[in-house]
């Protein structure tokens, strides 16, 4: 259980001790037998249901495990083996598709030395065989590892002819109707196509399309899938190829199996055979990269915007590494990259082990699922009172780190995902998102699981819990009385998009509470640097750094007052916004509802909210007690005019040189706004790479669209 991380490969065992060896063999063989039933079962549900209840992460822990035995114990190793074998015997449901070339798998690394070592294996082959002058460096083309599944398409003279599932490498299943059935997929190739064309790729969902149809799945009381592969492949191994219409699914091409026949395009003659083709043909390149590129010309999809061409382990590593950044703005999961040998005579020479290509070599990242046991569902208390259960979990490695407790959102969710105490659940941490309990793992509901209940009164200060007719979160009744709902607002008063002062975490705001020291956000300003000297973990010289990050606060802009005060529904740009239009905080504090709905974007919510919250004797005494503790905002700098003063902007996709907060940021300096969603008072749309539905909707709702280079044009930015 929990086997985040993939199981190292264990030391040969000591050679020479006879009675040693023995009983290490018959332990190796039992184990082994283990292993191959266990992996069997999960490949079962996995390639064959599309239904898995282990996370890739420990399938690929007992994988390795497996490998690294009978790589001890090369006699025990049987061509049944799953480490011999690819995939799952196909559904006899689906036609049998019997492969002209069989489709493989992929060698694994999962750390920088097993690159360098793949690397490594290649260099030394390709320069012993002379493909590879003795000082060269193999050329590599680097594509990301598209989390679906494999397909394989048969073109007979341009047209779609069949299309099968990889199955278990050899015979695949029938696919051909419900593949006709992705748009995005030609069913005629363009003019150039030769006589018989088999194209390998993956089809795959879009982690919005996956979330979108599980709710959908879900409020019709239908099977909800545990990940975007697995809905891909739910998707299409349907019998009914109407289904398979409605899901929706892409593909991406990024090999050839069988090519056959004089292409019909003459360019360039290619003497040897590619590697997998089981006859010479006229092909019109001689480097995967020019073969894909040739499928492009032919109108199939190839992930052009993210394959790279690299040179040697560096620059595999430098993908790697690039790619992981990207990797959380990617509109579908990839679960790695994969490096191919470029030169197709190369990959020639380098051929096939039983189940992989010796020329290409899958990177994998840290998985960003794993299972692991709920111990337990504790509440959290939040700034404004609100009630979050948080799971207690087993340790878990996954998303590169060690997680311990997740997110549960709120009562409903965890109804609607029927998660209980006890349970196996499946964790997902993408990014630097916070972790979340995707869902349990029912096959292994213990039979003490315990449901969740909501606590009545709150666990920090006793107050009644509250939970208002149609909202969906709990909130602690017992405003700034509650310890808990103090600590928060101070903290999030400290946070840098409020009064930024550097040093106030939480580890003091904890002390600084629970000793009564600070009751308010104004008594944080008359903390000195000797009392501070005295509490845990603060030395003479931070208490003095902290003491000047207060001073430093005395002067903050009237809009980051505003938020730091923490009022419900107020945020960092709706502050801005209100301080701009009122000009000073007794004019705020002052204001009715209707004068405050005058800021523009500002609706009945926020105004009832700010109204209510400056309405309450308390909160003014703390903007009083801020005036005598020497506390002045500044007045917010006006918004640029320069045409864009309350111009919205909506970013999608990914931007080819600018993040999201780059944009966002020039955006606010020239006076626009940025908004999540698209309506028909947004001024534009930017839209990059992936862009989804916001894109959609503009081009419906006649929202002009700029690309990065427009928006850079529109600003007058040059860079
Ligand atoms: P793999 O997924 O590690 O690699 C091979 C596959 O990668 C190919 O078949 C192809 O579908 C895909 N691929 C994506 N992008 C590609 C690209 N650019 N070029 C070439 N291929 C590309 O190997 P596998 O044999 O398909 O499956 C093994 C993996 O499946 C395991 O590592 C595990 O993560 C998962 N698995 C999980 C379970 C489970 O129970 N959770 C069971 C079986 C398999």
């Amino acid at each position: 259980m929990g086997a985040g991380r993939p199981a190292r490969r264990q030391p040969a065992c000591a050679a020479g001790v006879f009675v040693k060896a023995g009983k290490d063999t018959r332990a190796a063989q039992e184990e082994i037998a283990r292993l191959r039933v266990e992996i069997e079962q999960h490949n079962y549900r996995y390639y064959v249901e599309d239904a898995p209840s282990v996370s890739d992460a420990e399938y690929d822990g007992l994988m390795r495990r497996l490998e690294a035995l009978e790589k001890d114990h090369p006699e025990l190793v049987t061509p049944e083996s799953p480490t011999q074998r690819v995939g799952a015997t196909p559904l006899a449901a689906f036609g049998a598709v019997t492969h002209a070339v069989p489709m493989l798998s992929l060698g694994n690394a999962f750390d920088e030395e097993e690159v360098r070592a793949f690397d490594k294996r290649v260099t030394d082959t390709l320069r012993s065989s002379g493909q590879l002058g003795p000082a060269a460096e193999p050329d590599y083309f680097c594509e990301l590892k598209l989390d679906g599944l494999a397909i394989s398409l048969r073109y007979e003279d341009g047209k779609l002819a069949q299309a099968a599932t990889r199955g278990d490498g050899q015979t695949g299943e029938d696919v051909t109707a419900n593949i006709r059935t992705i748009r995005s997929i030609p069913l005629q190739l363009k003019a150039g196509a030769p006589r018989v064309l088999e194209v390998r790729g993956e089809v795959l969902m879009n982690r919005r399309e996956f979330e979108r149809l599980n709710e959908a799945q879900a409020s019709r009381g239908e099977k909800v899938f545990v990940n975007p592969r697995n809905a891909a492949a739910g998707s299409l191994r349907q019998l009914d190829p109407k289904i398979t219409a409605q899901r929706p699914l892409r593909f991406f091409a990024y090999g050839w199996g069988e090519v056959h026949g004089p292409a019909g395009r003459q360019a360039g003659k290619f003497d040897e055979p590619a590697p997998g083709t089981r006859e010479t043909s006229t092909l019109p390149r001689d480097s995967h990269s020019a073969m894909l590129d040739w499928l492009g010309e032919l109108g199939l999809p190839i992930n052009t915007q993210h394959n790279r061409k690299a040179r040697g382990a560096d620059g595999l590593l430098d993908f790697y590494a690039r790619v992981a950044k990207l990797r959380p703005t990617l509109a579908y999961d990839i679960d790695g990259v994969v490096y191919k040998v470029d030169s197709l005579p190369a990959q020639k020479v380098l051929g096939f082990v039983a189940r992989a290509p010796r020329f290409a070599l899958a990177h994998k990242y840290p998985a960003e699922e794993a299972t692991t046991t709920l111990q337990d569902i504790e509440v959290q208390v939040g700034r404004t009172g609100a009630i979050t259960p948080v799971a207690r979990l087993q340790p878990v490695f996954v998303g590169g780190v060690t997680v311990t407790n997740a997110t549960l959102h709120n009562e409903d969710e965890i109804r609607r995902k029927d998660v209980r105490i006890g349970d196996t659940v499946i964790v997902r941490r993408a990014g630097d998102v916070i972790p979340e309990v995707v869902g349990p793992v029912l096959e292994k509901r213990p039979a003490d699981a315990r449901e969740f209940r909501m606590v009545t009164a709150c666990p920090v200060c006793g107050s009644a819990i509250e939970r208002p007719e149609g909202e969906a979160i709990a909130r602690c009744t017992g405003g700034l009385f509650c310890a808990a709902q103090r600590k928060q607002t101070l903290l999030h008063a400290a946070g840098r998009k409020a009064l930024d002062i550097e040093g106030l975490g939480e580890k003091l705001v904890d002390q600084l509470v629970e000793r009564g020291r600070v009751k308010s956000l104004a008594d944080i300003y008359s903390l000195t640097v000797e009392e501070l000297a005295d509490y845990d973990r603060m030395g003479a010289k931070s208490a003095e750094n902290l003491v000047h990050a207060i001073d430093k606060a005395r002067k903050p802009t009237l809009g980051r007052l505003l938020f730091a005060l923490g009022i419900r529904h107020v945020g960092e740009t709706t502050a801005r916004d209100v301080a701009r239009h009122f000009g000073d905080m007794d004019a705020i504090m002052d204001a009715s509802e209707e004068q405050l709905l005058e800021v523009a974007d500002v609706g009945p919510a926020v105004a009832a909210s700010i109204h209510r919250f400056f309405a309450e004797h308390h909160n003014r005494d703390i903007v009083h007690a801020l005036r005598q503790q020497g506390v002045h905002p500044v007045a917010e700098a006006a918004a640029r005019t320069g045409g864009f003063s309350g111009k919205t902007f909506v970013l999608t996709g990914t931007l080819p040189n600018w993040t999201r907060e780059e944009a966002t940021s020039h955006i606010l300096a020239a006076g626009g706004k940025v908004s999540g969603s698209v309506s028909k008072k947004t001024a534009y749309v930017v839209a990059g790479a992936e862009a989804g539905s916001k894109l959609a909707n503009a081009e419906k709702l006649g929202v002009p669209v700029l690309d990065e280079d427009g928006l850079k044009q529109l600003l007058g930015v040059r860079e």
